[in-house]
């Protein structure tokens, strides 16, 4: 398996060429995009190049080696998606493409050295900038990383940043016997709680975060109520902030998981999969709650691409009612859930409703692979975001 990482370079020196490249691939990628959004389906990388090709080319002005790139990343997104159509995640849309972001491919339009970079502009042929590297950043430009297609964005502050992706080719992992599984409960009461298969636990962030929360959800809803144009204004705010103070701790909690992973050498990390909804109660009230949250999510989301980068696998679990089933005799029962506590009414077992969750994420993750292993195919749907 191939493991990456993003790095974000400011560039220092930003003019306009670089600013009007980015305008020109925009134009281009919002031109393939309607061809493909107006042919109500995905269109094969190659057949679509050949579409659209003179056009990008004569009409737009741009590169070949862009007037290939161009189409093959919008059939690509195209096809992330009618893969999350497949899983009922959304519908057929037009994707837009603002100038606020490019993608190059290594040495065709982009090299890099550790305190500039190389790029082919619209106007000018190929131009270096100054980046802003730093010291814990110098080891991605060394063996065994390579660099891959990388990206120019525009952040919100209005700065241009180069977004360096390096990879490396790391040993999947084998599941043997004495492989040390994971599972994390994304919760109500805690945050996330993690527990491995030798019983080794940990809860992360609960009360103090929780409170913030509600603060927010109360604040909203008082705005909301009001509904004056002041009140919008704040409102809007509020979100902004919530959404980056989420965003800090779904960092530090997707962090600290990995990190636990690795220092007890975990080779699967089990999360609960929270896009279809069974048909049970316990499941849908949890689900009601979570399902809506795109603070859980975006926890889930960072695990995974955190375990990626360090060679962890991950894997979606079915995740009706674990929170009902005793982790010690297998016991289903909606009685054996007493709010923070489990008790279970057949064998008396107690503990941590949240810790007793993840256990029983663990168990599957470890079931499942198992089945899959001995059926002898491994394959994982994953789908990246379409940002
Ligand atoms: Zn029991």
């Amino acid at each position: 398996m191939e493991s990456t990482k993003t790095i974000q370079l400011k560039i220092t020196d930003i003019d306009s060429d670089l600013v009007e490249t980015m305008q020109k691939y925009s134009d281009g990628m919002n031109y393939v995009s309607e061809i493909v959004f107006q042919n109500g389906k995905v269109i094969p990388a190659m057949k679509l190049q050949k579409m659209v090709y003179p056009y990008l080319r004569e009409k737009i002005g741009l590169k070949s080696q862009v007037s290939c790139n161009i189409p093959r990343q919008v059939a690509g997104s195209y096809k992330t998606l009618l893969e999350q159509i497949k899983c009922k995640k959304t519908k057929w849309q037009k994707l837009q493409y603002t100038p606020s972001s490019m993608t190059l491919s290594y040495k065709r339009d982009y090299t890099i050295t550790e305190d500039s970079v190389s790029i082919t502009t619209f106007s000018s042929g190929r131009k270096t900038y100054n980046i802003q590297n730093y010291d814990y950043a110098k080891e991605y430009f060394k063996e065994p990383w390579k660099f891959t297609a990388s990206k120019v964005t525009k952040h919100d502050d209005g700065d241009y940043y180069f977004h360096l992706t390096v990879s490396q080719k790391i040993e999947e992992p084998a599941i043997e016997e004495a492989s040390n599984f994971m599972g994390v409960d994304v919760g109500i009461n805690y945050l996330a709680v993690a527990s491995t298969t030798d019983k080794k636990c940990k809860f992360f962030a609960g009360g103090e975060i929780k409170n913030q929360r509600n603060i927010y959800s109360k604040m909203r809803a008082r705005l909301q109520s009001k509904g004056t144009l002041s009140a919008k204004r704040v409102l809007k705010h509020l979100t902004g902030k919530e959404q980056r103070f989420m965003k800090d701790v779904n960092h530090c909690i997707s962090k600290s998981i990995i990190k636990f992973a690795v220092q007890e050498k975990v080779s699967i990390i089990g999360l609960e999969d929270l896009t279809n909804i069974r048909d049970t109660t316990n499941v849908r009230k949890k689900q009601r709650y979570l399902h809506n949250s795109w603070a859980f999510r975006q926890l889930q989301g960072f695990i995974e691409y955190k375990a990626k980068q360090v060679g962890v696998l991950v894997e979606y679990v079915d995740p009706a009612y674990t929170s009902q089933t005793c982790n010690r005799c297998n016991h289903i029962s909606k009685n054996n859930r007493k709010g923070l506590r489990f008790h279970c009414e057949a064998c008396g077992f107690e503990m941590n409703a949240d810790l007793n969750g993840a256990r029983n994420i663990e168990h599957r993750t470890r079931d499942f692979r198992y089945i899959v292993e001995s059926q002898g195919c491994l394959s994982t749907i994953h789908t990246d975001n379409l940002s």
